[in-house]
């Protein structure tokens, strides 16, 4: 038996209700192949097109005859939690049932610890939300002293922080959930960023990269694997080139040698390496495997995917 956090990528899920409904069919067989051998698995995903749905929703309606109360970020990324993670429950659950495990399976909202002197809070780097003119960013500026940047000729767009993830406030709730054999859902979109002042926790608008969030959550449940699904099978290096080489097995040095080299797009694949590499560091014995969601099952099997060891 081994204990697994599987991170879910954007292509595991999908942008709208029913789309992700569907998807989560799919992306339950998987995770229920991993369970069915005997594993304790934890699943953590993204929500980059859901919580963006949210947000961009509850600024229309705010802005709107309705002018219903505008909903602060941290507020929608607990929305999506609880949205993407009934989705996840409920998918699970059936093919659980279908294949004769009755085992219960729970969403838990989830608060990640960030450093409130982060570096990233001096330069917010991720666009959330809707595209505004320069005019309309600029009176939201004066007026919220939120941050606005001109997004690739398309407008301008709020910018978050992205801090890293330091600890995770329900970890003794997940523990004792797997503990039990139960099948949890956690650090939905890298978790609602909180940083901590006396006895409160405080929301902050940022976004922590679910890559990290995942890599951390392992280390803290001291999970034996860091299974990153998304939409490629393994890491290339030339990637898209004509001399692209996929990897299967890479230790921390040639980890690092490839990062200087740029070989991981830093949006993309880049915190996913670097996610799997501090977990492989972390203690001896770790392994993280990057692969995609169809080939989860043979990736375990050391069959596929890219291994990150120490
Ligand atoms: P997710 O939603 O799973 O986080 P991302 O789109 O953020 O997915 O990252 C996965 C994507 O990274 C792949 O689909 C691929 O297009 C891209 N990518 C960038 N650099 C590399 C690389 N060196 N090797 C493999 N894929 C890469
Ligand atoms: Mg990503």
């Amino acid at each position: 038996m081994k204990r697994i956090v599987v991170a879910l990528g954007g292509n595991a899920l999908g942008n709208n209700p029913q789309e992700q409904m569907e998807k989560v069919r799919h992306t339950a067989k998987p995770i229920v192949d991993l369970i069915a051998e005997g594993n304790e698995v934890i699943i953590a995903h993204g929500n980059g097109p859901q919580v963006g749905m949210i947000n961009l929703a509850m600024d229309t309606a705010a802005k709107s005859a309705a002018k219903t109360a505008e909903m602060p970020f941290p507020e929608c990324g607990a929305m999506s939690q609880g949205y993407i993670g009934y989705h996840l429950q409920n998918a699970i659950r059936e093919e659980l049932l279908n294949r004769g495990m009755n085992k219960p399976v729970a969403t838990i909202v989830t608060q990640v610890v960030v450093d409130r002197n982060d570096s990233a809070f001096q330069n917010p780097t991720k666009p959330i939300g809707a595209f505004y003119t320069k005019e309309e960013a600029d009176k939201i500026v004066a007026e919220k002293g939120e941050t606005f940047k001109e997004d690739a000729g398309r407008g301008y767009r709020r910018v978050v922080p992205s801090p890293l993830p330091i600890d995770v406030t329900e970890k003794e709730t997940v523990k004792a959930l797997i503990d039990a054999g139960q099948v949890v859902i956690t650090v939905g979109g890298g978790g609602i960023p909180v940083y901590e002042e006396g006895n409160k926790l405080i929301g902050v608008p940022a976004v922590i990269d679910k890559d990290f969030a995942s890599a951390k959550l392992a280390e803290i449940v001291d999970a034996d694997y860091l299974i990153i699904l998304t939409a490629v099978e393994k890491v290339a290096i030339n990637f898209g080139k004509e001399n692209e080489e996929w990897l299967s097995e890479i230790n921390l040095d040639k980890a690092n040698q490839y990062i200087e080299e740029g070989h991981f797009a830093p949006g993309s694949m880049l915190p996913k390496v670097k996610a799997a590499m501090s977990f492989a560091q972390s203690k001896e014995g770790r392994r993280a495997l990057i692969t995609s969601l169809e080939k989860a099952a043979e990736g375990i099997e050391g069959k596929t995917g890219t291994v990150i060891v120490k």
